[in-house]
């Protein structure tokens, strides 16, 4: 196992990426195309994206393989390219990842719902992730990445699959959102359960992600750091969004970001980094402020 990051996090904040969709959309990705298939038709693009955030301070950047498990390629007829598009992601970001900086294997939720709410077996869950962590590692990323869990279920799947995979550090990244009554996963499950479940499961990192801006993971990582002695990862979008004319966007400066990422830090979070909405600008900003 590349244990370095942990040693890393040891010296200094570890700076994760920002968005990849953002960058992708702004890259000119159309509503509805498959991100992951541009690792295999537009490899530069990637890359460069990739590029621009290890160049503002990134010390991991996250494979373009959110969406790469069968499940959810099944969805676009993508499921014979699944080992291809994430041995290929993991490949492209390789290439620009210096010693020192680290790729993550991205593995994101299938986007279907487990029984009896849904109609997909555990099994087939973990068979799906299994799968994907298996082709990121081939392609030799050196941890992966399990993030934007709506369900603790899931998200123990996913990691139950990847430590199945082989010896690799795994970032467990649970989506909450915040309630009169605290923080809840979609699915209602509390900060204590999810972090006993995920560290219990062998999460070697336990994170948040997603839905809440920097201010709400500022309490969020405090609550965290209050049930785990495990690495702590938090990655806020920036601010809430608003919708003008159907397009998404997000209204928080990257310098405001910064800044709360230094209450995040101050909260106990040893990696931050960003989710929606954050760009290679915010990391910088986030980089000049926790990295001085
Ligand atoms: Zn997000």
């Amino acid at each position: 196992m590349k244990s370095g990051l942990l040693a890393l996090a040891k010296e200094k904040t570890v700076i994760f990426d920002g968005a990849m969709g953002t960058m992708l959309m702004a890259a000119g990705l159309s509503q509805g195309k498959s991100p992951e298939l541009w690792n295999l038709e537009k490899p530069s693009v990637i890359m460069n994206i990739h590029k621009q955030y290890f160049e503002a301070g990134s010390d991991v950047v996250h494979t373009n393989t959110f969406g790469g498990n069968t499940l959810k390629l099944a969805d676009k007829g993508l499921v014979e390219k699944m080992d291809l598009l994430n041995s290929a992601a993991a490949k492209i970001a390789a290439e620009v990842c210096h010693e020192g900086k680290f790729v993550a294997g991205d593995i994101g939720p299938t986007g279907k719902m487990l029984k009896p709410l849904g109609d997909v077996d555990l099994e087939e869950m973990e068979e799906a992730f299994y799968g994907q962590a298996n082709a990121l590692m081939s392609g030799g990323v050196d941890l992966i990445s399990i993030e934007t869990m709506f369900s603790l279920e899931e998200a123990l799947a996913a990691l139950r699959s990847a430590k199945k995979a082989g010896g690799i550090l795994v970032v467990a990244s649970i989506t909450y959102t915040r309630t009169k009554r605290g923080f809840f996963t979609m699915m209602g499950e509390g900060v204590i359960q999810c972090v006993s479940a995920l560290e219990d499961a062998g999460a070697d990192v336990i994170a948040a992600n997603c839905t809440l801006g920097s201010k709400d993971m500022i309490d969020l990582a405090k609550q965290i750091r209050a049930c785990t002695k495990k690495p702590i990862l938090i990655q806020p979008n920036a601010g809430k969004p608003v919708s003008r004319n159907g397009v998404t966007h997000y209204q928080q400066t990257p310098s405001e970001f910064a800044h709360d990422g230094k209450d995040i830090k101050e909260a106990g979070a040893e990696m931050v980094g960003g989710c929606c909405g954050t760009t290679p600008e915010f990391i910088r900003e986030l980089a000049k402020v926790l990295c001085q």
